[in-house]
């Protein structure tokens, strides 16, 4: 029998995926099958790798639900054959990558490890060796046969993150994510350090993958001045059902009666409004100040700790799953993938 590990390396495009053309200098993609010849290290680990590329591969900012279920689907498919997954991505949108794919992918046992890199690999200083070295010993690691890893996890510069709990919060060093809810699961140095307590126990049941996601969201960034044409505007979006809320401190907003009522209207209509704060870190907590409770009163949904990225992919998800707002509402208090510190 053939006991070799084996990973499934699912390039998507991005960053890492680069190499400079010799001729014009430019950055383009290249060619997964020379992955050897890119990195020779990749030789020395003892695993099997196959390599699924994403046709034509895109930057992240062209990512969306659909190619989500492609990436789902291929993992659905060779669910069987491998051991863990590596999903090369460009880093600007990872973290809702990474948050849509761990809604997506219910009763994953086996690692899916995303990252990518500021640097290509083409260039001399790249970080994306290092990253993609270390992605591929993770989604390898086992301990009595069985994932250490058994969740959506983003790896990036000696960090492996929960994938919806990081957020991407540096557009140019090479730590360029964090996850200023949950602490890591795992610290890179001389060695792989994993946090065994903070990691989800595999459950052993049968993966069951949801493709069908409803994008009929909006994301309602609050800012002194806000004007009431452009808070409308929003609510009045065609087919809306759902909103991130993006409100001040621990869940804030304004008290005036225009936007309470605006909101209000909406929510009697079945509107569901999350309320996931500005803030890089800490929670919601709508009964501090009164015009946190005043939300409270006419139905807001307190986000607790979510980032903005986890709330769009767990609403789209919900969505794709329930018809009626009570459905959604009561799931969102939920922790479904360890993306909030419910109590
Ligand atoms: N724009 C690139 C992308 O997200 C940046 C990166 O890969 O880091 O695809």
């Amino acid at each position: 029998m053939d006991q070799q590990i084996s990973i499934l390396i699912i390039y998507t495009g991005g960053t890492i995926g680069m190499v400079k053309d010799p001729d014009s200098g430019i950055l383009k993609p290249f060619n997964f099958d020379n992955i050897y010849l890119q990195i020779p290290a990749l030789k020395l680990l003892d695993y099997k790798i196959e390599n699924y590329c994403f046709e034509p591969v895109i930057d992240s900012s062209d990512m969306d639900p659909h190619h989500w279920g492609e990436i789902t689907k291929i993992i659905e498919v060779n669910y069987e054959k491998h051991d863990g997954f590596v999903v090369l991505h460009g880093s600007d949108t990872m973290a809702y990558t990474a948050s849509a794919l761990s809604f997506m992918l219910e009763n994953l046992n086996k690692p899916v490890i995303l990252t990518g890199s500021q640097l290509p690999l083409g260039m001399i200083r790249t970080d994306g060796r290092e990253n993609f070295i270390t992605a591929i010993e993770i989604a390898a690691a086992q301990e009595d046969d069985t994932p250490i890893i058994p969740e959506v996890a983003i790896y990036f510069e000696n960090q492996l993150m929960r994938g919806n709990r990081t957020i991407k919060y540096n557009a140019e060093h090479f730590e360029a994510f964090r996850s200023p809810n949950y602490p890591a699961l795992a610290e890179v140095g001389v060695y792989i350090k994993y946090n065994h307590s903070l990691i989800r126990k595999p459950n052993f049941k049968k993966l069951k993958v949801h493709t069908k996601l409803d994008s009929n969201i909006a994301v309602l960034k609050l800012f002194p001045g806000i004007s009431k044409s452009l808070v409308e505007s929003v609510l009045q979006t065609d087919g809306l059902r759902a909103i991130v809320l993006e409100t001040y401190g621990s869940g804030n907003a304004p008290t005036k009666k225009w936007f309470i009522d605006a909101l209000k209207k909406r929510i009697d209509q079945g509107l569901i409004v999350l309320n996931a704060t500005q803030c890089q870190g800490g929670p919601v907590e709508m009964n501090k100040y009164q015009t946190g409770v005043t939300l409270q009163d006419i139905g807001v949904i307190g986000g607790i700790d979510i980032t903005t990225e986890a709330a769009t992919a767990k609403l789209m998800y919900l969505l794709g799953i329930y018809n009626t707002p009570e459905q959604v509402k009561q799931k969102l208090s939920q922790s479904l993938r360890g993306e909030i510190t419910a109590t």
